[in-house]
Parts: C-alpha cells; structure tokens; sequence
C-alpha cells in the first residue's frame, strides 16, 4: 500500500466516529498524491501525514455557567491546538449546539492549509463550544464567555495561541472573553483577535473575510476571462462573512439576490437591501422573516432553496455540508460559471466534484475565505507594533494577500498538470510550506 493510502486507512479506522474530520483529511490527502509520489521515502521517513493529521494537543473542559433564573448550566469547551510549525496556533471559536470534536477538528485541520496560504506566520487551531447564544441575554452571554475563557486563558497567549471569532462568536462574545483574559492573566495583549477598535481591534476584520471572497472570487473571474460586474450572485447565510460579501459584491456591481439564515432564506429580484440587512442581522439579531416588511415585493421560503436560484456566481457563507450534489446540479442546470466558498467546507465532496468536471470554477474555503484570518495576523502585528493602520491600509493589504493566493493555487494546480483544480492547488500550495518546515524541525 501507498503511503497515502495507508495513512488514510489507518485514520479511517481510528476516526470512524468522526465524520466531518475524515472528510476533510480525505480531500486534503487525495489532492497531495502527486506531491507525495515525488518524494514519498522523504515525507514516510518524517511521518509528515501522520504529523499534520494528528493535533499537537486537544484540550476539553466543562463551562459552568448561571442562567436568567440563576440556574447553573453545563457545556463543553474546546480548544484544538492542530499545528504549530509555520506560527503560534490561528483560528476561530465556534458557538453552536452542533459543535462537537469531530467538527473542530475538522476547522482545525483546514485552518493549517489556510492560515499557509496566507503568506503570514500563523500555525492551525480551532475551538468552540456546544453552547447555543441564540435566544441569550446579554447578562448570559457574559456569564458563559467568562466562564470559557477562564480555562481557555492557561492555554493562549499572544506567542502561543491566538483564537477569534467563527458562528456565534462575534465582536461581543470576543470583548467579554478578552475582558476575562485581561483580568485573569494580567495582560493586555494580542491574545484574541476580532477585538473592538477601542481595544486594540484592527479596522477591516469585521469586513475582512466576506471583502476577501469577493477579491478572491474577482480574481479567478477575470483569469479566466470573466467580469464580475453585472453578474447575478446567489448568498447563503447572513451573519458576518455573507453581509460583507454582499456589501462587497455590491460595490463591485454585481447583484446579489439571495441570503439565509438557519430558518429560511430571502429571495430579492431586486438585490438585497445590505442596510435592511444590517439592522436586521447587526442591530435587532433578528429573523430574516424581518426582510419582508422591509420589501414587501420579495419573497421569504422556509428551510432550504438558494441554490434553486438561477445565478451566475453561488457564494455559500453559512455553515458545512451546506451545498450538497443536488444543489450542484441545479447550479450547474441553471447555467452557473462560479462557486467560492466563504464557509469552511460547505460543499459536500460529490457537490464540488460534480461543479468541475462541468467546468464550474469552483474556490475551495481555504482559500477563498481566508481573508479573515489573513487580517487577524495583521491585528496582531498591530498589536506587536502597538500601533493602529487605517482601513484603506489594511483593505489593500487584504486585497494583496487575496490575489497573491488565488495566483498561488492557481500556479500550484499547474505545476502538478491540474490546471483549474483550484482545491487540489490549494491543498499543494498550503502544504509545501508546512511539510517543508515540518521536516526542518525534526521529530516533535
Ligand atoms: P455567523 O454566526 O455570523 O453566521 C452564520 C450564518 O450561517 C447565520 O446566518 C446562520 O443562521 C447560518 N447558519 C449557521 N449554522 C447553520 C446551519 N447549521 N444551517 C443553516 N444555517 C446555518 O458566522 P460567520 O459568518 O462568522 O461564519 C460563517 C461560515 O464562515 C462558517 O463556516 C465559518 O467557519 C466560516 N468562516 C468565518 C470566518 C469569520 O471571519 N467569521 C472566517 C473564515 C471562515 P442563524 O443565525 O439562523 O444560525
């Protein structure tokens, strides 16, 4: 058996209770063949596969926490330490009942290809926690968040790990978090990013991963001869990553017909209404049933149905597994030239696969969303500067690390005769430079 193959199956057999997880490794591993076949010895002998598949360090704790009636509440935390080779540990806390290990293993994973394609030093790791903010008061919030990072706060640190927001972790869960970490620890550093701009927050990472799908997505367009002006753009989701993609696609001259949330979706024929959107969402965290009354002309469905959408370009920006086959076949029937994933991982494989081969481009989340991880590594150079830049700096350097990935995929599925295979360029780019650093430090 290949080397490949026996680390697949060997990861199968130890992670069958972990969906999510095998899926990501699956699709990683299969785009590397063609890297691992050019020096296979090499990469066995350093047990490099075995190394980025296995997290450097897996923390689990019960989160007490005092509910509205004073009642004490029990959930689990997670913190995922996946791989430090390439910089201290990067990526988000995710907030939902659906979080489980297999799922923040899988962000964990994905986040080391990521946070590599990015050019910026930072190393892979995920965290979170089953609790669910919806519904919560403000007080709860808190009370959670405090209790969170009270055990959280012996494992970060500025140098070592610095965590950020996902779903359910925006900027008020990382201000009560970071509040704790500062009155615990005695420090105020760039442990968390995502902090507001009167404690050392960055300007644009609010914007940041929506405004870089959209550059990412700019970009691939007009390499292969598109524009993105003018094109019809169907949006699920709308928390932080889908209201700035549509912000941004907007700008841009693109219409954007569609948002959803866990409930239903919105159906504009004449483009989203981003402000009514923003109050909905940023303001009244509020249903999207909302929308009608503001545009009593649109449609609002319940359950599933962007994709039945007839668009040009599909953005999938709420959570995994989101797009499945079926989706893609309409997308593909309805004449759609492109699909970039502002998710992690919302495209099922079958889903994605079924684009390509009917020359859908297609950007796979690692690269297409990592714009918002890209400007928290710039939040934390501020902070290590102690310094604040302005939005058109950030934005343009956002922009710059945007298009310098999509040309690094876009080189890397060349090199390896996979030309717009843009997941297996993304797979092979992200892992050059970790397996490289890997190997040069030996055995730890
Ligand atoms: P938010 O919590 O702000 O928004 C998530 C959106 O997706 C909401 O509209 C939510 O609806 C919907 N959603 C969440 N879970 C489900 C579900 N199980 N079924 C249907 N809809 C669902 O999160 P973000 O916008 O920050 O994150 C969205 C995606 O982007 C995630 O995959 C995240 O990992 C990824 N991402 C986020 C980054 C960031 O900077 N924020 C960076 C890179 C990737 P509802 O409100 O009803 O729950």
């Amino acid at each position: 058996m290949n080397y490949v193959d026996r680390v697949l199956a060997d990861i199968d057999k130890r992670y069958s209770n972990q969906p999510e997880f095998l899926q990501a490794v699956h699709e990683v591993l299969e785009s590397l063949r063609f890297v691992i076949d050019e020096d296979e010895k090499r990469y066995e002998s350093n047990a490099v596969l075995e190394t980025i598949t296995e997290p450097d360090r897996q923390i689990i704790f019960r989160v007490p926490w005092i509910d509205r009636n004073g009642n004490t509440q029990i959930n689990r935390g997670y913190r995922i330490q996946f791989s430090n080779a390439i910089g201290p540990y990067k990526g988000g806390l995710r907030l939902h009942p659906s979080v489980n290990l297999s799922i923040i293993k899988f962000l964990g994973f994905e986040q080391i290809f990521k946070n590599s394609l990015t050019g910026l030093p930072i190393g892979g790791g995920k965290g979170g926690s089953d609790f669910d903010p919806k519904g919560k008061t403000d007080k709860e919030i808190m009370s959670f968040c405090q209790s969170f990072m009270t055990e959280l706060c012996k494992h970060i640190g500025a140098d070592t790990d610095v965590p950020a927001g996902d779903i359910g972790t925006g900027g008020r869960e990382i201000g009560y978090m970071f509040g704790h970490y500062k009155r615990i620890r005695g420090l105020y550093g760039g442990v968390l990013t995502g902090k507001g701009l009167s404690f050392g927050g960055s300007l644009v990472r609010t914007e940041a991963t929506g405004y870089g799908l959209i550059y990412l997505t700019r970009e691939m367009l007009e390499a292969n001869g598109y524009d993105i002006a003018g094109k019809t753009v169907c949006i699920s989701g709308s928390g932080n990553v889908a209201i700035y993609a549509v912000e941004k696609a907007q700008q841009l001259g693109a219409k954007v017909v569609t948002v959803s949330d866990s409930t239903g979706w919105v159906y504009d024929p004449q483009g989203i209404d981003l402000a009514a959107l923003k109050e909905i969402k940023e303001e009244r965290r509020a249903r999207l049933t909302e929308y009608k009354k503001y545009h009593p002309e649109s449609e609002y469905h319940e359950g599933k149905g962007v994709w039945t959408v007839k668009c040009d370009i599909a953005l999938p920006c709420a959570t995994q597994n989101e797009l499945t086959l079926e989706d893609a076949k309409i997308l593909v029937k309805n004449g759609c030239i492109a699909v970039a994933e502002g998710a992690n991982m919302p495209s099922t494989a079958d889903a994605y696969k079924f684009l390509q081969t009917n020359g859908v481009l297609f950007a796979p989340g690692k690269a297409a969303n990592a714009g918002g991880v890209a400007t928290s590594a710039l939040e934390m150079a501020q902070n290590s500067e102690r310094l604040a830049w302005p939005f058109e700096k950030v934005d343009e350097k956002l922009r710059e690390i945007m298009v310098n990935i999509f040309h690094k995929i876009d080189e890397a599925s060349k090199l390896y005769g996979l030309e717009k295979d843009y997941v297996a360029g993304a797979n092979i780019a992200g892992f050059l430079k970790v397996a490289d650093a890997v190997m040069a430090q030996g055995a730890v």
